[in-house]
């Protein structure tokens, strides 16, 4: 049996699609909790396995992308359809009916916009704030490809190209600044052979810069650019002291718990390496003295012998 299903395309046009009825099941659950305040859920179905949800903006007011001013002059609505975390490894896609609003900011060219759902799906984005949140996640932990796959197994549809996109568009926005308390290490790109330094930031504990080389050249240059480090905290090579103190006179340089631990457990290592001999001779037992049988076994002391013992 064949009926018409009202379904929204990713172009946001309301069209018709012809759906076999025995693929449509209407979904019971509350799935409010899962949803902002301001977004009404008005249906939810499971349509050939995935799950459609269709929901209504109760917002109010918006803040035009334009100059940043809140508005509340209702212009008109629209349909968005965007997709959304996966529910038991569904995909999830909801249909929103959401406002655009006037710019009531005079000096603005925005005259018109839409809004963005307070951030719950950004303009012109097909996917969830959350859900793209998930898929960095996971492509910073393993990579691309290894992240689309994953994602396919949990009901979200991605190609490594995607994957690559959408962090170029995350991080593409410059390094992120930091504070007046800054931690600097090395680490090898290939070992024995090519080595980075990567700052990070005290505060927030992100790193806010990865340098080419570690003997001190990129990192003084870096800190001249940066004059708002008061204290550095560091490894014990002499390389990074010398551009913290070229560069940045006045910064306090601390010496790391990492370090210090590990520069503590190498002088306890040296001092027992010193005073323990290199070889410890263990006197051996001879087999005769336990009574060793053929096959390797020590044969258990006789009832005999341990009478004798008794009467001693
Ligand atoms: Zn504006």
């Amino acid at each position: 049996m064949l009926q018409y299903t009202h379904i929204i395309g990713c172009n946001g046009q309301y069209a018709k699609r012809r759906t076999s009825m025995k693929n449509i099941e209407v979904l019971n659950a509350d799935l409010t909790p899962f949803y902002p305040e301001y977004l009404r859920i008005d249906g939810q179905h499971i349509v050939d396995g995935k799950i459609e949800l269709t929901a209504k903006s109760m917002t109010h007011q918006s803040v035009c992308p334009a100059c940043g001013k809140p508005s509340q002059g209702y212009h008109s609505t629209y349909r968005r359809r965007v997709e959304d975390l996966p529910l038991l490894g569904k995909n999830v896609r909801i249909t929103v009916t959401a406002y655009r609003y006037y710019c009531e900011n005079a000096d603005c060219d925005q005259k018109v916009f839409a809004e963005d759902l307070e951030g719950f799906a950004g303009w012109f984005r097909r996917k969830t704030g959350r859900l793209e949140d998930l898929i960095t996640s996971i492509a910073l932990n393993t990579n691309c490809e290894g992240c689309a796959r994953i994602c396919e197994e949990m009901g979200i549809r991605i190609s490594g190209d995607y994957v690559i996109n959408l962090l170029k568009k995350r991080f593409s926005g410059g390094a992120p600044e930091c504070g007046g308390i800054i931690g600097i290490d090395d680490f090898a790109c290939k070992k024995g052979h090519t080595y980075g330094t990567v700052i990070c930031d005290g505060d927030t504990h992100r790193p806010v810069a990865v340098l080419d080389g570690r003997d001190g050249g990129s990192l003084k240059e870096w800190l001249l650019n940066n004059k708002q480090v008061k204290i550095v905290t560091r490894d014990r090579a002499g390389a990074y002291a010398k551009a913290i103190s070229e560069a940045l006179p006045e910064a306090i340089q601390v010496a790391d718990r990492f370090h210090l631990f590990q520069n503590m457990m190498d002088a306890v290592k040296e001092t027992l390496r010193a005073q323990i001999p290199g070889k410890i001779e263990i006197s051996r037992v001879d087999p005769k003295e336990v009574g060793v049988k053929r096959d390797g076994n020590a044969e258990p002391p006789s009832k005999k012998n341990n009478r004798a013992k008794a009467g001693n």
